[in-house]
């Protein structure tokens, strides 16, 4: 008999940036005229940087020839690039992971989400609230989750809240939990972890003989000196942690697509390499990211490429600056954007809800943000403004604010 995955129905159609859509073309039908800035974005917005166009072009011209095109390469990556990565991702910071703990994938979504088919249906999650939806919505679609619940949360899951009240540091689980999901910097907060504060989780993960699953995608918007830019700074973490990276926030990669994963050797479930398995997942289920792609991303581990691209997460920054500044200088508590190319901005007392506060920018600022809670339960009375828009457009938008 045909049955389909019927944990697909739990889902529901993604609703943020739909609602989001749908209220921005009902204001402007009313106000056709209107000069809407848009800084709800998650995408960046600057051209990639000069050595890694350069790159690809020359990479291109190899796939023109016979005698050096690129059929297939190896499912994990090429060397050059898991090389470079072992070289100054990690080594140039002290940190010991070789190239055969590097798998190079198209994206840190997929590899995210793929994450779930090296765990039995039996772990039990923890996510934190309000984070990127991806983790959740992959855990269900591969039926480890229960019913959804009246409160938007699903059975199955710990939460673990990140608010105000805690300084979006998050409690350590009061009960055992097999697998934890961080991101860091955290999408959609902007606000991160200390050393301290990570090495808190990652005693925990050893202590109890749990695997943390960390997404470092904004990890190059790390500037704060105390903050770590990867989870293999702390003391045990090769022996409890998978890390996620992708070149999309740090270079422009959204629509070239690549991204890596470690997986430390050191990381044993029993007598089960996790190392063997996600190497024997990804033969299976994917032929590697392309060679285009993989020397474009090689390029920015070059001189040239260090600095064009820390000149566009600069650009970032900046504006993410501006942002702060201006919500500070209006009285409204605000978060991130440090560390971060978000900026997480609690609603004032006149919006509690997220989607007032939404109306409220539309309609009297003409300027569009995301409302937190489309990001989790805990992100409601909150909102996320991105700083991947020009500056001009985002001081414009500073400006409508503090009029
Ligand atoms: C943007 C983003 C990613 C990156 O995904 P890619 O597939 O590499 O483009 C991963 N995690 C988070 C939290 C993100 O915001």
């Amino acid at each position: 008999m045909k049955e389909i995955n019927t944990h697909f129905q739990k889902l529901q159609d993604s609703y943020l940036f739909a609602e989001v859509n749908h209220r921005v073309q009902a204001y402007l039908r009313e106000q056709p005229d209107a000069r809407l800035i848009r800084m709800g974005i998650g995408d960046v917005t600057l051209p990639l940087p000069k050595s890694v166009i350069e790159a690809m072009h020359r990479a291109v011209d190899d796939e023109a020839k016979a005698q050096t095109l690129r059929g297939y390469g190896p499912e994990q990556g090429y060397d050059f690039l898991r090389e470079a990565i072992e070289e100054h991702d990690y080594r140039a910071r002290g940190i010991d992971i070789s190239k055969d703990e590097v798998f190079i994938s198209d994206g840190a979504k997929s590899d995210t989400a793929n994450i779930v088919d090296l765990f039995s249906n039996d772990v039990r999650l923890a996510i934190t609230d309000p984070v990127y939806p991806v983790y959740v919505d992959s855990n269900v679609l591969a039926g480890r989750t229960g019913e959804l619940m009246d409160d938007g949360r699903w059975s199955g899951i710990s939460y673990l809240d990140c608010n105000r009240e805690n300084g979006f540091v998050p409690t350590l689980p009061s009960e055992h939990v097999d697998v934890i999901y961080l991101c860091l910097p955290n999408n959609p907060t902007g606000t991160t972890l200390t050393r301290d504060q990570l090495q808190q989780w990652v005693d925990y993960a050893q202590a109890e003989d749990a695997i943390i699953l960390y997404d470092g995608a904004y990890e190059a918007f790390v500037r704060e000196e105390d903050v770590p830019r990867s989870i293999y700074e702390l003391k045990g973490a090769k022996q409890c942690a998978i890390e996620f990276r992708s070149y999309s926030k740090t270079a422009g990669f959204t629509g070239v697509r690549c991204g890596y994963t470690v997986v430390p050797k050191d990381l044993q479930v029993g007598s089960a390499s996790l190392n063997a398995m996600w190497r024997r997942r990804q033969t299976t289920k994917f032929n590697g990211a392309s060679y285009i792609s993989q020397r474009g991303a090689a390029a920015i581990y070059t001189e040239e490429g260090k600095k064009e691209v820390r000149q566009n997460i600069d650009y970032y920054l900046h504006n993410a600056g501006v942002i702060r500044d201006a919500f500070l200088k209006v009285g409204y508590e605000v978060f991130g954007g440090i560390n971060s190319p978000y900026v997480w901005v609690k609603t004032p007392d006149a919006y509690p809800q997220s989607w007032d506060f939404f109306e409220y920018l539309l309609r009297e600022k003409q300027v569009i943000g995301t409302p937190g809670v489309g990001f989790g339960q805990q992100g409601e009375g909150y909102f996320r403004f991105s700083a991947f828009g020009s500056t001009e457009d985002t001081r414009e938008a500073m400006e409508r604010m503090l009029k």
